[in-house]
């Protein structure tokens, strides 16, 4: 997530604890980015007003 080279080989059969991330810094930033936009993308959220009761319509 820093553009940082993986200080790794991705081919290592034990991948390290935080990949694809460098370390738990980049992956709690990423997640707090993600999370983020998943909010703002929820934001909007439309509310079914349509499911109450149908006798109260009239
Ligand atoms: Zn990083």
């Amino acid at each position: 997530m820093c553009n940082r080279p993986l200080p790794y080989d991705l081919r290592s059969p034990n991948p390290p604890r935080y990949f694809p991330f460098c370390s738990e810094k980049c992956r709690l930033v990423d997640l707090h980015k993600w999370l983020s936009e998943e909010y703002y993308i929820t934001s909007p959220i439309e509310t079914p007003e349509d499911e109450g009761n149908p006798s109260e319509k009239e």
